[in-house]
């Protein structure tokens, strides 16, 4: 029978009714669990009816820094069987208007300020307590008023199986165009299962507390809400967006213990020249991009009290598909942990397509519960990464060690090709860091007539640093193989990051190759 209901009912039938849910960390305003379902279920019976008559299987979009209105209308858009689509808020209006126009959302909730992004036709509900009367025509209610609706069961329910789509998820675009990326109610609630299991956050005798500062509308944002709501009844500490004193005064203040972060988070706490104070923080979760041995050593070192963890997934696993659970894992640097439970996995060459021993680099492919549906309304990417039998083919070049151990070494997407070898960046950055005179270094490719294409590295000098280009060649030409000798270095004083902290690439060799 379980396999009939959708994610919030199957999860969330779970009461934990008088703690709270949802902290406004900007204003202090607290959510009970019990005023949550009853705003969900309020919302989604306003959704139903006209004049939004949002139905199954129709895409409802969310346009939204984090708030505590943004769970409220994913969860009520989901339990309706309708398919919850998400944008960045930081997007132009016209690349929203591009992946508006790829999910065909029939209605959007969007807070007033990001309203005139939006492409027009499309009904709204501001994510705002209230109306007012500027407020264009196209603005049909508000989340404070469709969630203050008496919720009405019987009206609402269509049939939702775990098979339907819950999600319409656009991964992040760092290797090529942004793909919508179709996940299922049975991904999400395997995901929020995996998480609680993996990083031990059930069962315990007092309630957690999450800081959600990574997006919402990313899948580690939506995924950590998700856990935090649906899964263990843990209170969800909502910031708009990343600040470091904000932040800190969010983690003090409300008694957070569980933060899951990108590693430019854990770059700034390391770099501060004292502990910084931390209340009952116990856990950091570490993951979108790989995690440097000295970030590693320096946040443990300042913060002993703290447990390190480390995620490692995609958009198209719907988050984890592997894992560090423990202080003794992460120690084993380098490497993203065990494979989530329920996760087969197989290294693969990715020239012959064979499947390689233990300890060999090659295309990591995974299987499991979470792994998306495919590609939406794009066949022919569906069937270049997912196999028939329902392998993912994660474009990320690993090894896995006797032990189980997954290591990601790099991108198969970023590989620079000098001559005819195949160069890591990744492997290039990870050695520059430990240059004592590095805070921070992203390695390109620098286009070549002779050799194809060559490393370059954009750093960031420490303070009072005089490194020259040359020292920094120096270094890397010591430790490498001639074919990955860095041979150009520019200087700057910052390396440009996405949202769920990777490196933008492409910004870079836009700019190195401005210059041609
Ligand atoms: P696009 O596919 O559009 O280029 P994207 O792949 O950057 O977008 P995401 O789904 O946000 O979008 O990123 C997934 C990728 O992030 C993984 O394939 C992997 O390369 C990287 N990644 C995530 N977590 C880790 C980690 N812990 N260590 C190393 N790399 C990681």
């Amino acid at each position: 029978a379980d396999r009939d209901l959708d994610v919030v009912t199957f999860l969330a039938s779970r009461r934990h009714a008088g703690t709270v849910a949802l902290v406004d960390a900007a204003t202090g305003r607290r959510v009970t669990f019990a005023e949550l379902w009853r705003a969900v279920a309020g919302a989604a019976t306003a959704l139903a009816a006209p004049p939004l008559s949002l139905r199954k299987g129709q895409a409802a979009l969310v346009l939204s820094p984090n708030s505590v209105h943004f769970p409220v209308a994913a969860l009520a858009a989901m339990s309706l069987g309708a398919v919850l689509t998400t944008a960045n808020p930081l997007n132009t209006p016209a690349e929203i208007a591009k992946q508006v126009a790829d999910a065909r959302p029939v209605l959007a909730f969007t807070t007033r300020d990001l309203l005139p992004k939006l492409p027009a036709g499309l009904r709204v509900v501001l994510l705002e307590p209230e109306r007012l009367p500027s407020d264009p025509d196209a603005v049909v209610a508000t989340i404070g008023e469709i969630s203050a609706t008496t919720p009405d069961a019987a009206r609402r329910r269509e049939r939702v199986t775990q098979d339907d789509p819950a999600t319409l998820l656009y991964s992040s675009g760092t290797t090529g165009p942004s793909k919508g990326v179709v996940a299922t109610h049975r991904s999400l609630i395997s995901m929020v299962q995996i998480i609680m299991t993996r990083f031990r956050l059930e069962g315990s005798d007092r309630t957690e507390a999450f800081l959600c500062t990574v997006p919402m509308f990313h899948v580690y944002g939506l995924v950590a809400f998700a856990t935090g709501l649906l899964g263990c009844g843990a209170t969800i500490v909502v910031l708009s967006k990343y600040e470091l004193p904000e932040m800190l005064r969010a983690i003090n203040e409300y008694g957070v213990t569980y933060l899951p972060l990108v590693p430019p988070i854990l770059v700034a706490m390391v770099a501060h020249p004292k502990p910084l104070p931390l209340g009952q923080l116990r856990k950091v979760l570490s993951g979108g991009a790989p995690l440097s041995k000295e970030l590693i050593e320096g946040f443990r070192e300042k913060y002993p009290q703290v447990e390190i963890l480390q995620g490692y997934g995609l958009t198209e696993s719907t988050a984890i598909g592997a894992s560090t659970d423990s202080a003794e894992e992460s120690r084993r640097y380098g490497t993203a942990g065990l494979l989530s439970p329920n996760t087969e996995a197989k290294i693969v060459d990715p020239d012959t397509g064979e499947a390689l021993p233990v300890n060999r680099t090659g295309e990591l492919w995974i299987r499991g519960p979470y792994v998306m549906k495919g590609y939406f309304r794009n066949t022919e990417a569906t069937q270049s990464t997912l196999t028939p039998d329902g392998w993912l083919k994660t474009g990320d070049l690993c090894y896995i060690d006797e032990d189980g151990y997954l290591f990601v070494v790099d991108r198969l997407k970023e590989l620079i090709k000098y001559k005819g070898y195949q160069v890591p960046p990744a492997e290039l950055e990870a050695l520059l860091l430990t240059h004592p005179e590095i805070a921070d270094v992203a390695v390109i490719p620098f286009p070549d007539r002779e050799v194809g294409q060559f490393p370059m590295a954009y750093v960031v000098r420490k303070k009072g640093s005089n490194l020259s280009g040359r020292d920094v060649m120096e270094f890397v030409a010591k430790q490498v193989a001639p074919y990955k000798k860095v041979r150009k270095v520019a200087f700057v004083t910052e390396i440009p990051k996405n949202a769920s902290g990777k490196i933008l690439r492409k910004d870079l060799i836009k700019l190195a190759t401005s210059k041609l």
